[in-house]
């Protein structure tokens, strides 16, 4: 009897251990959700990329338009709807410049464990915010750390709304994000064609982040890359 109630418990346990791996696999995954279109990369053989920037707006916009306009590319801002509300002049001038805005969320939590409403809400809100700062078309949208489990992706698939991620986050290696030339040798050396870069030049402490932008522009150029919006590069699938 004591032999079978062990057997049982240790059979909980175990179901339980997968249900948690799983779950954290399934939050935590690049290229996988239940539901609607995840993007980490675009299936190509062109040798085109998307440089993207996530979190901000914040007193580094301007640094970052000089330095794209220097590289003479255009990006993709992932931005966060609190940060919108404070600085939506810097809405407008990446619009200006050419860039592409995305929806990161009103108050960048994690997008997990939460109610229904709540994660409705932090995506309407900061598409608002874009739309009112003069963003118009499809707005897309990335979570905040990646992570989604269920309703999220369920709520994007009704509204026609694709997930995108990255395929390359140089920055958030924490051997490599604190030299500008590591993070410039480590995404020349890992890229793809198709590929999404991350990086978070926002902050005050990514100022390597920002200094890698033109060696990745003029490494990759040399290399016979064009650089995209995301959502070019999107139109660029299976070509
Ligand atoms: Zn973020």
């Amino acid at each position: 009897m004591k032999k079978k109630r062990s057997i049982i418990a240790l059979a909980i346990a175990l179901v339980l251990f997968i249900y948690c791996i799983t779950t954290y696999k399934l939050m935590s995954s690049r290229t996988y959700q239940v539901a609607g279109e995840l993007v980490s990369r675009v299936e190509t053989s062109q040798k085109v990329v998307a440089l993207t920037f996530d979190d901000g707006p914040s007193g580094h916009t301007d640094d970052i338009l000089k330095t794209l306009e220097q590289a003479d590319v255009q990006a993709t801002f992932f931005l966060i709807g609190t940060e919108i509300e404070k600085r939506p002049e810097d809405v407008k001038k990446l619009l200006q410049a050419g860039h592409e805005i995305g929806n990161h969320t009103y108050h960048h939590n994690r997008m997990i464990f939460k109610s229904p409403s709540y994660l409705r809400d932090e995506v309407e809100k900061t598409d608002q915010l874009l739309r009112d700062a003069g963003v118009t078309g499809e707005i897309l949208f990335r979570p905040p750390n990646g992570k989604k489990l269920l309703y999220l992706p369920y709520y994007l698939s009704q509204h026609d709304r694709k997930t995108i991620m990255w395929n390359l986050e140089p920055d958030s290696l924490d051997e490599i994000a604190s030299s500008a030339d590591q993070i410039v040798e480590y995404t020349l050396t890992n890229i793809q064609p198709g590929s999404i870069i991350l990086l978070h030049a926002m902050y005050d402490s990514r100022a390597e982040s920002l200094k890698a932008v033109q060696g990745i522009v003029s490494g990759l150029k040399a290399q016979g890359y064009q650089f995209k919006t995301v959502s070019e590069l999107l139109q660029m699938q299976g070509k």
